[in-house]
């Protein structure tokens, strides 16, 4: 079994100080109009970090009114777009200020190991917030020729104030993907963080007002989804949503966003397909395969968690693949050595051993794991399922923790229609040597972004989105600005 480190109690670790736990409307921390608080969990002992501000749809229409004042007539709407994107890169040189202190409240509130907030979390937030704040003076139209005496251009104008709705598995990461490209396009934002992981995106917002980005622009409201989520989402005055999470709550919002019609972009849920031939560069597979799915704790949208395996080299390739759960270290997320988390919280905890149960129930060997790891925690064993069949629950449904189902393929023939078979589309990866079979398969892999010999790379610049049930319109690169933006065509009459 997995390496045991049990938790501390966090009393007896040192802890990130809280700062901010209520709204941030109009550059104002206040609580919530009902006066409601809710708490947020430290998921490794269970016990309440902080009380955090429940806002509702009174606070959302503060929020709203704040946003669309500095979009029609506030500081912002006058601002040379180079001097937004100075405060942009302001904002992300504060944020590497506090990168240790960040990182540590991320692992606090969320689960992840200390190290993987340090090298993925961080990073990439800053990463991406720099990269949108060089775009914000490099947003243009074109002129185009048309019949007749006519001169005629468009204007890039942003799409005005924006409900932006983010999940919890990389809160932070989730906060720059969304504030980076509506920040640089000129939009102003009224952002619910998820429940579960409320403080770095307050703790960010604090960070945004010292980088000198007028208050109104940003607006934080903590709460539910059924409140202030949907309150956002049915908001007349807010014109576009931007949701990362679950297809049910998006189907949801879709419906909620029909009567006003706004713009929405989606990035959904995942089963990804990791296919690995039998000439791959095997260690290079295993550990590719290995931190593809347990990364995180398995709560990845693009988790590999449908591992097609070669028959010639299965068995080799799935001993050495459970051997590396055996020596897995789980523990204290801040603990520098620790390897794997909790689980986000109870809901997520009971689901994933709802499908421990039922792959065990449906027939699927359970080679390592498969339990609950302490006494205290949300924490499951790195939990692998061999001789998976296609149509078992393992394989077709997000369980959205460290569930590995591992399935075997012989031929490239068949391999496409097998890993297209699933209402999802969001990643896929191929492991081989053979160049015209990974670019084959790259082609015919129904998925948003395919990795060839590696996993899980992103860079800001490269667009990131799903087929299918995956999602809709993509987020990061040049796509993921335009989202943000609405074109105008003007025409002058020259004659
Ligand atoms: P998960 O199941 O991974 O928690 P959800 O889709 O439920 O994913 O949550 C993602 C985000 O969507 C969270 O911020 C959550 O509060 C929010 N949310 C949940 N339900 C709704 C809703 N009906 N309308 C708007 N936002 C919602």
């Amino acid at each position: 079994m997995a390496t045991v480190t049990e938790p501390v109690a966090p009393a007896k670790r040192p802890r990130p100080r809280i700062h901010q736990t209520q709204c941030f409307i109009g550059g104002q921390w206040v609580p919530a109009q009902s006066g409601k608080t809710f708490d947020t969990l430290d998921p490794a002992s269970e016990e309440v970090i902080a009380s955090v501000a429940e806002g509702d749809a009174a606070d959302v229409d503060l929020a709203a009114k704040a946003a669309r004042q500095q979009f029609e007539t506030g500081e912002w709407s006058k601002m040379d777009a180079r001097d937004r994107g100075r405060l942009i890169y302001k904002l992300a040189d504060l944020i590497e200020e506090e990168a240790d202190e960040l990182a540590a409240l991320e692992s606090l509130d969320n689960g992840k190991p200390i190290r993987d907030s340090k090298a993925a979390d961080l990073p990439l937030t800053i990463d991406c917030l720099r990269y949108y704040a060089g775009y914000a003076d490099k947003i243009h139209g074109q002129t185009i020729p048309v019949r007749g005496n006519y001169f005629t251009y468009t204007r890039k104008e942003p799409v005005g104030v924006v409900g932006q709705i983010i999940p919890w598995n990389f809160p932070m990461l989730m906060v720059a993907w969304k504030w980076g490209p509506a920040l640089a396009a000129g939009c102003t934002i009224v952002m619910k963080p998820a429940e579960q992981t409320p403080l770095t995106c307050l703790r960010m917002a604090r960070l945004a007002q010292k980088a000198g980005i007028p208050d109104g622009v940003i607006n934080v409201v903590p709460g539910y989804g059924p409140t202030a989520g949907a309150a956002i989402v049915k908001h007349p005055d807010i014109d576009k949503i931007a949701f990362t999470g679950s297809g049910e709550t998006a189907q949801m919002i879709m419906r909620d966003a029909a009567p006003t019609l706004k713009r929405i972009t989606f990035e959904l849920g995942g089963k990804s397909p990791n296919v690995v031939f039998d000439d791959a560069n095997i260690d290079a597979a295993i550990a590719g395969a290995h931190f593809g799915l347990y990364f995180n704790q398995g709560q990845c949208c693009c988790a590999g968690s449908r591992l097609f395996v070669q028959e010639k080299i299965y068995d080799k390739f799935i001993d050495r693949l459970s051997g590396m759960n055996k020596t897995r270290k789980l523990g204290d997320p801040l603990d520098p050595a620790t390897e794997q988390g909790p689980q986000v919280d109870q809901a997520q905890f009971d689901k994933i051993m709802r499908y421990i149960d039922l792959g065990n129930k449906e027939g699927a060997k359970c080679l390592t794991g498969g339990k609950r790891h302490g006494t205290r925690g949300f924490y499951v064993e790195p939990t692998l399922f061999v001789d998976v069949k296609d149509n078992m629950a393992i394989a077709t449904d997000e369980i959205f923790g460290p569930v590995m189902s591992v399935l075997k393929f012989k031929e490239l023939d068949e391999i496409a229609a097998r890993a297209n078979n699933t209402t999802y589309g969001l990643a896929a990866a191929v492991w081989t040597r053979d160049i015209a079979k990974a670019h084959y398969l790259a082609s015919k892999i129904k998925a948003g972004t395919v990795w060839i010999n590696c996993y899980d790379v992103f860079d800001a610049a490269a667009p990131f989105g799903g087929y299918k049930m995956s999602g809709m319109g993509r987020e990061l690169g040049e796509e993921g600005l335009k989202a943000y933006t609405e074109t105008k065509t003007v025409t002058v009459a020259l004659g």
